[in-house]
């Protein structure tokens, strides 16, 4: 929260003086901005009431850039009139032979690696174009609201890849605008319905818009919101709403096809409108106008759900993917938000209604959705609603972890994992009778601590008394939205619980990030031949461990004075190996030497465990008996790791 307090230069902030921030929907085909003002997200207008921008820029040969409405109304000028650059946004050459953008413009792939329309004003590319339209949205904000931003939330598609963030970040740089944060749009439309509130559960958000078909399935877990999948169709949208419907229309005229472009565009522009009023008539009258003057066709809302039906069938088999994908049965979905202009249309609603047997949300403006939640986020990131917590989706740029037995890195939340995130791992005692754990938290890529950052160190203590490996030791890695990461570690049985907060990127720059990347890939092998010789030494004090009280407790009543001293040999012998200064140790020593005291010890370990089965047959001291096994069990498998005790009880 702290880092994204920024302070405007020279000003310090009154009690009262709400920072300006926004959220941005910046669509494929209808871009819009909207605020948090008098406690309630609204989206905001320009002088002539609009707020929803058409995603349209034209450039002119004099440099003038023109953005939405007006935009639109330069279509005739098509070279030169931009629309759905989004898809372009953070793709290369070879990704643009295979859009239908490159039916509609002209194309230079050849000057550098970003492809950019070809323009009357030049080359521009997909982020020069999304920057025209933030700029617009800034502009509009800053004249509503009344002052200059500090930030935006800009939303992008769940499936964005790191390059499309980044295009998006970009154009929001070359706009002059700060991004606060970069939300998932289906984590932005759960946030606007409150549903990060509504405790924990799994929620669809169906997103049909222009010309895109999104379904998401998000996890809502301890304040935590997760994509757990997404599918959809890129080429699936209002606009193939439009075209089926002047394909009717002009199946009623009894023709072919129509003249030209123009005339396409006027029929598909009344198309539109017809599909709009369909949302709460039961027929509208389309005009031909110029087309086929005099000319009027009547379609009913009947027509045009037969119309409508095949295309909402289409989205259903996405829709089965995603609950495949993430292994989650219908019944178990808590909640279904309708996003996107399509989802007006009534008969979605109710196809995907029945389709999760269950209502869907609409009562938030699906057209609005959206850029509200990303208004409501960011006016918690702006530091308006100090004490709410929010969601994050940014990532870890190291691997996090904690420091097991051997100097080892056990890595919790690898790098690159999107945050906010919780992730748990079972970890258990090392020594008999270990009451208290000492955890070390570690970052880095390394293999062994000494090679990472130390973050920090916390005790776990009144662990009840166990054999070593019995404690079960839940250890819980949560990094926040805001990068902190709490650490904590709970012993079930007997609920003792402690934990600690770091901020893993204070005081880190990119470079030594990257420093760190490097050096990892460089001592890659290295580092694995160190881990491998370590886990052995590891394993070999384990035996150790276990053989040494062993005889201390019933050495003497088990084994001859030969039989003692042949295992006493074989300990020492282990002993030298590892005691070969441990980092320069040879490995194949070590393990053959504690195969030797395995075996070397086999007829006590069996003799031990006889006296513990007739004692229990006796009645007797089934715990003993719990205890035997488990120590020998320890010895041939570790599925846990273990955490040093350098305070044992
Ligand atoms: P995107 O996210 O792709 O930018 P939007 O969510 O803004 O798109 O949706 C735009 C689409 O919604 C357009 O195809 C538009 O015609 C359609 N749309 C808007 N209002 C309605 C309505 N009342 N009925 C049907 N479709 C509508
Ligand atoms: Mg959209």
């Amino acid at each position: 929260m702290a880092l994204l307090q920024i302070a405007e230069p020279g000003q310090s902030q009154a009690p009262h003086q709400r920072r300006l921030a926004v959220g941005i929907d910046l669509g494929t085909t209808n871009s819009l901005v909207a605020a948090v003002q008098s406690g309630s997200a609204q989206v905001l207008c320009d002088d002539s009431d609009i707020w929803s921008v058409p995603s349209v820029v034209h450039f002119n040969a004099d440099g003038q850039v023109t953005v939405g409405v007006a935009a639109e109304s330069m279509q005739t000028d098509a070279l030169n009139t931009i629309r759905s650059a989004k898809r372009l946004m953070g793709k290369n050459a070879e990704d643009l032979e295979q859009s239908w953008l490159n039916e509609h413009y002209r194309f230079d792939s050849t000057s550098g690696s970003l492809p950019a329309f070809i323009t009357a004003a030049g080359n521009k590319t997909a982020i020069d174009v999304s920057s025209a339209i933030l700029g617009t949205l800034k502009t509009t904000a800053e004249s509503s609201l009344g002052g200059d931003l500090v930030g935006a939330v800009i939303t992008v598609p769940a499936y964005f890849d790191d390059a499309q963030r980044q295009a998006t970040k970009d154009a929001a740089a070359l706009a002059g605008l700060q991004v606060l944060r970069l939300l998932n749009e289906p984590t932005a439309a759960a946030v606007a319905y409150g549903l990060d509130n509504d405790g924990d559960g799994t929620i669809a958000i169906y997103d049909l818009g222009g010309g895109t078909f999104d379904i998401s399935l998000l996890r809502m877990q301890r304040g935590v919101f997760e994509v757990l999948a997404t599918a959809g169709d890129t080429a699936l949208g209002g606009d193939d709403i439009d075209n089926a419907i002047v394909d009717w229309l002009l199946e009623q005229a009894g023709l072919e096809s129509l003249d030209d472009e123009f005339a396409r565009s006027t029929m598909k522009a009344a198309a539109r409108l017809a599909k709009e009023d369909l949302t709460d008539k039961h027929e509208t009258v389309i005009e031909w106008v110029d087309v086929k003057p005099g000319r009027a066709d009547t379609l009913t809302r009947d027509d045009f759900n037969a119309i409508v039906e095949p295309l909402v069938k289409r989205t259903l088999t996405p829709c089965r993917s995603v609950l495949r994908d993430a292994g989650v049965d219908r019944e178990d979905i808590s909640a279904v938000v309708m996003v996107g202009g399509s989802t007006r249309v009534p008969l979605v609603r109710e196809r995907i209604s029945a389709f999760f047997e269950r209502p869907v949300l609409t009562n938030i403006d699906p057209d609005q959705v959206v850029a509200i939640g990303a208004a409501i986020q960011a006016d918690i990131l702006a530091g308006n609603k100090p004490d709410n917590d929010l969601l994050l989706l940014d990532v870890t740029p190291l691997s996090l972890g904690l420091e097991t037995m051997g100097g080892l890195v056990e890595k919790v939340i690898p790098r690159n994992t999107t945050i906010p995130i919780a992730r748990g791992q079972e970890f258990t005692t090392y020594k008999d009778g270990q009451t208290a754990m000492s955890l070390h938290v570690v970052q880095g890529e390394r293999e062994l601590v000494t090679d990472c950052r130390s973050l920090a160190r916390f005790e776990l203590n009144d662990i009840p008394p166990r054999v070593a490996g019995a404690a079960r030791i839940q250890v819980l890695f949560q990094v926040d939205a805001d990068g902190l990461l709490t650490v904590s570690a709970l012993e079930r049985e007997s609920g003792a619980a402690a934990s600690v907060d770091v901020k893993p990127s204070y005081g880190l720059s990119d470079g030594e990030i990257e420093q760190m990347l490097q050096a990892s890939m460089d001592n890659a092998n290295e580092d694995m031949q160190k881990r491998a010789l370590q886990e052995q030494l590891v394993d070999a004090s384990r035996v150790l461990e276990a053989i040494s009280s062993a005889l201390t407790s019933d050495g003497d009543e088990y084994l001859s004075g030969d039989e003692r001293a042949a295992i006493d040999r074989l300990v020492e012998k282990l002993q030298a190996a590892m005691q070969a200064d441990t980092a320069n140790a040879d490995r194949n020593a070590v393990q053959a030497a504690v195969q030797a005291l395995e075996q070397g010890s086999e007829k006590f370990v069996e003799r031990r465990m006889n006296a513990s089965v007739r004692r229990m047959m006796a009645g007797q001291a089934i715990d003993e008996l719990e205890t035997t096994l488990a120590r020998t069990n320890n010895n041939n498998s570790a599925t846990d790791s273990t955490i040093d005790s350098s305070v044992s009880g």
